[in-house]
């Protein structure tokens, strides 16, 4: 009896991406995504990774953890700060 003949001859497996529903065919049996990308995105979706990005405050450079790219300022009070500049800079 052969064990590397065997697993040669054995045909793949299909199974459905933890992820993504998609079915794929794995070799390992304890596959859980159909590719790396989607094995990076479950990781980062358990450990909270990803979900938040820490920041600088673009006005006082204080660290901030925002779920939104474009949410580059830590208060309100920023907010307003980097309004105003930006007003005084597009005034001629
Ligand atoms: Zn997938
Ligand atoms: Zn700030």
């Amino acid at each position: 009896m052969n064990a590397l003949q065997k697993s040669v001859t054995c045909p793949p497996k299909e199974k459905r991406c933890t992820f993504c529903a998609h079915t794929f065919r794995y070799v390992r049996r304890d596959t859980l995504y159909c590719s790396r990308a989607c094995r990076q995105a479950a990781y980062r979706l358990r450990t909270g990774a990803g979900r938040y990005n820490n920041m600088a405050c673009t006005v006082c450079g204080k660290e901030i953890q925002t779920i939104r790219w474009d949410r580059m300022v830590c208060s309100s009070a920023c907010r307003q700060r980097l309004y105003r500049q930006r007003k005084a800079l597009a005034q001629p």
